[in-house]
């Protein structure tokens, strides 16, 4: 069976440990190939490596950081099929999600902030005739990435290039449950000329691998993206080291359709983003929130358009929901299907897992679900279920729906639809929320902030939010 290896020091390598992790094909259930079970050693050496190329990587001209990774993202668009192949078999997303979504944000994660570091600038402070100041940004040291499941190589790469354009050298972690893509991606590093050391790649269980990432003392900086509780494990173990941390945790999303929107846009929408990627994408819109007047037509309409969702192959052009990450996943996602219900919450459509033929018959598939008749202060809406259920509940006005939409702990996403601007302005203003959308959802530009308040995170990605995460700044001060 396949071995997943290592990328540490420039060389793809076993861990120290020789121990693998089955690693499963979530579309039919099966064992495909192993992934390296490491442990403190690994990131040790890993550590060693990225510590001993930092000076020479961070104090290379920007341009020359620049073409190497250019040369990434060049390599990562030749290796487009391949890569959506390796993505769609390791997660169970639809092949044409990982063509269309997953490799391509990858390879543009890498030019963006390939040249996004061409076009930076620092300040002065002018003191008149008693001198001046000059702030430098440089690069913290070793970072720390840390990755989820569910868009593996996209978020990976939100984070290593970033963070390898900002001038440091890099420790990462992908998910142990879908680390095959980040295998690939230190193959094409090599291949790209990076120099040895300045990424390495780690692979194993969080409570292991991750967890030896954030109390290692060298490491000076943590970006990670998973769940509520492990971002909060990990400001434990990095608050006595006083580690830069960036967290992008869980998100409880609303979706909200006033009376007057673009109705097709926003039904159309609204199921876009409930049952994306399984529905397992942080930002999805799990809680519809429809105004009474047309909530009925409404609730037809959205049911009528997910009963007729495809799912299945997700190696098939025409499949538009695959399969759940793993077995576990799933029976957490229909544990909440029976809490909606214990909640006194109404199936309208879905709710069963599904049995494929064969070959799929071992995979995670779940019918796409709809709910309604759950207040919005009960579990089901308050918490996050990370799948393909989303609630329908109704509301009467603009600060009705305001406040169920801020009825949970979490704070990343909100999408409001309507044709009166003013009032959709006024109501993102009253989101808490990092992301709000207006007409539409998923639509990015990599420049803005990106991040959640409240149990959504700390700290914001993207842009120059990144670039000033993964650098200190030093402030001169020159005297006459
Ligand atoms: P997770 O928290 O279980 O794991 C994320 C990563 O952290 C994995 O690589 C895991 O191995 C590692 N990890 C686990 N325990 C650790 C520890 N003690 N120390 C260090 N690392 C550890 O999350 P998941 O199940 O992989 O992903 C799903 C979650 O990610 C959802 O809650 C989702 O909302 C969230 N997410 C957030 C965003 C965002 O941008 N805000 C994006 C995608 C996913």
């Amino acid at each position: 069976m396949e071995k997943i290896l290592n990328y540490i020091d420039g060389k793809l390598i076993e861990p120290v440990g020789a121990q693998y992790i089955e690693n499963i094909e979530p579309a039919t259930g099966k064992v495909y190939s192993l992934t390296p079970d490491s442990d403190h050693r690994d990131i040790e050496m890993a550590y060693e490596a990225a510590s001993k190329s930092f000076r020479k990587w961070a104090e290379l001209p920007a341009a020359e950081r620049s073409r190497i990774l250019l040369r990434i993202s060049e390599l990562i668009e030749q290796n487009l099929e391949t890569l959506a192949l390796a993505e769609s078999k390791d997660n169970g997303k639809p092949l044409k999600l990982a063509r269309m979504v997953d490799i391509p944000r990858a390879r543009d994660n890498f030019s963006f902030f390939a040249t996004a570091i061409l076009h930076t600038s620092t300040d002065t402070y002018d003191m008149g005739l008693s001198g001046f100041n000059y702030t430098l940004r440089q690069p913290v040291g070793v970072a720390g990435c840390i990755s989820p499941w569910n868009l593996p190589l996209y978020l990976f790469s939100w984070k290593v290039a970033p963070a390898l354009a900002a001038g440091c050298t890099v420790v990462g972690k992908p998910s142990e449950i879908t680390p095959y893509t980040a295998y690939l991606l230190g193959q094409l590093c090599i291949k790209a000329g990076l120099p040895p050391g300045v990424f390495n790649i780690v692979h194993g269980y969080g409570h292991k691998v991750g967890q030896a990432i954030t109390e290692h003392p060298g490491i000076r900086a943590i970006s990670f993206t998973g769940g509520t509780s492990t971002g909060k494990r990990i400001a434990q173990s990095a608050a006595p080291h006083l580690k830069k941390l960036s967290l992008e945790l869980g998100g409880k999303n609303s979706t909200i359709v006033l009376e007057d929107c673009d109705y097709q846009k926003a039904l159309s929408t609204a199921v876009r983003a409930s049952f994306s990627n399984q529905g397992q994408i942080c930002l999805c819109g799990s809680k519809i929130l429809v105004q009474r007047g047309i909530y009925d037509r409404f609730k037809k309409d959205f049911v009528a358009k997910v009963s007729e969702l495809k799912v299945g192959d997700p190696y098939s052009e025409t499949t538009q929901m695959g399969a759940l990450v793993s077995e576990n996943h799933l029976e957490k996602v229909l544990s909440y299907i029976d809490l909606a219900q214990e909640e006194g919450g109404k199936v309208l459509t879905g709710g069963q897992r599904i049995q494929l033929p064969a070959p799929f018959d071992g995979g995670y598939y779940l019918e796409p679900t709809v709910i309604e008749g759950l207040p919005a202060t009960c579990r089901t809406n308050r918490e996050e279920i990370f799948g393909p259920v989303v609630t329908l509940l109704p509301f009467d006005t603009a600060e009705e729906a305001i406040a169920m939409a801020n009825a949970t702990e979490y704070g990343l996403a909100c999408s409001i639809f309507t044709s009166d601007l003013n009032s959709a302005h006024l109501m993102a203003r009253q989101i808490e929320a990092g992301v709000v959308w207006v007409n539409t959802w998923l639509l990015r530009d990599l420049r803005t902030p990106f991040g959640g308040m409240k149990s959504s995170g700390i700290g914001r990605e993207g842009g120059r939010y990144a670039l000033e995460f993964f650098t200190e700044p030093k402030n001169i001060c020159v005297a006459y």
